[in-house]
C-alpha cells in the first residue's frame, strides 16, 4: 500500500512514521509513504519587501469574505497530478474536511480492500480551495465532529487505523485485538498490584486458562 500525502508540512509525519509498526511496515515493504507539497509547485510571484527569500503563494483571500485564507487549487491540482503519475490505476483520493463522510473501522477495512495507492489532500487555514475535490471526484472524508487546524493529524490517524488492516502489518503480538472479541479492558503482570495500600487484581476468568469463558468475558465486557 502507498501513501500519497499532500501537504504543506511534511516534515509534521516524520517522527510518527519513522517509529514502532510504521517504521517496520516500511522497512518489509508493506507501506510506503510519498509526499506532495503544494509549494513546489507554486509560481515565485517576485521577492516579498524586506526579505530576501521568493514568496511563494500557496493561499488566498476567500471569495464572498470572512476570515483566514484558502488553499489556492492550482497548486493543489499540480502536486495531485504529481501522486496520481506516481500511482497505480487501483488509487483513491481523499480530500479530508471536518465536514466529511465519517471515517471509522470499516471505512479502513474497505479502502485497503480495494485500493493500491491512497492520496489524501491534507486542507491548511480555512481549507483547500472546493473546485480541487470536484476535478478529482475525491471522497470528503472526517475523522470526527471537531475541526483541527489542518489535516496532517487526521491523515496520521487514517493511515495508521488503515495500517493495521494491511495483512503482515501486525505481527501476532500486536494484533491481539482481532482475536478478542469488542472489549478494550486489557490487564497484563502483576495478577495484584499493590498500590498506594490496596490491591487491584485481575479479573480471575482471565487466569483461568479457559478460553471460552474468556471469550464470553471479553464479548460481555
Ligand atoms: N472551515 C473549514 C471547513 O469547514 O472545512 C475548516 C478548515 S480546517 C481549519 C483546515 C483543514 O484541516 C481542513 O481543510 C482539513 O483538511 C483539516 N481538518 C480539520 N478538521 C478535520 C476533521 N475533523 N477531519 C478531517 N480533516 C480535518
Amino acid at each position: 500500500m502507498v501513501f500519497h500525502i499532500i501537504t504543506l508540512f511534511p516534515g509534521v509525519f516524520d517522527s510518527y512514521i519513522n517509529e514502532s509498526i510504521l517504521k517496520r511496515a516500511q522497512k518489509n515493504k508493506k507501506l510506503k509513504f510519498k509526499f506532495y507539497n503544494p509549494r513546489d509547485y507554486v509560481k515565485v510571484v517576485g521577492a516579498q519587501k524586506g526579505k530576501e527569500k521568493p514568496y511563494l503563494r500557496v493561499d488566498n483571500k476567500p471569495y464572498g469574505g470572512g476570515p483566514g485564507m484558502v488553499m489556492q487549487a492550482l497548486p493543489v491540482i499540480k502536486a495531485i497530478e504529481a501522486a496520481i503519475k506516481h500511482s497505480n490505476k487501483k488509487r483513491k483520493i481523499i480530500f479530508l474536511s471536518p465536514n466529511g463522510k465519517q471515517f471509522n473501522t470499516s471505512y479502513a477495512k474497505t479502502v485497503v480492500k480495494k485500493y493500491s495507492d491512497i492520496i489524501i489532500i491534507c486542507g491548511h487555514y480555512e481549507g483547500v480551495d472546493a473546485r480541487v475535490k470536484k476535478i478529482f471526484k475525491a471522497e470528503e472524508v472526517s475523522i470526527g465532529p471537531y475541526t483541527l487546524t489542518g489535516g496532517e493529524l487526521p491523515a496520521m490517524i487514517m493511515i495508521d487505523s488503515m495500517a493495521r488492516q494491511i495483512e503482515g502489518v501486525l505481527g501476532n503480538f500486536d494484533s491481539l485485538e482481532e482475536s478478542r472479541a469488542a472489549s478494550s479492558d486489557t490487564y497484563t503482570r502483576p495478577a495484584v498490584l499493590k498500590y498506594k495500600g490496596k490491591n487491584y487484581k485481575v479479573p480471575k476468568v482471565l487466569l483461568s486458562g479457559n478460553h471460552r469463558d474468556i471469550e464470553e468475558w471479553r464479548r460481555k465486557k
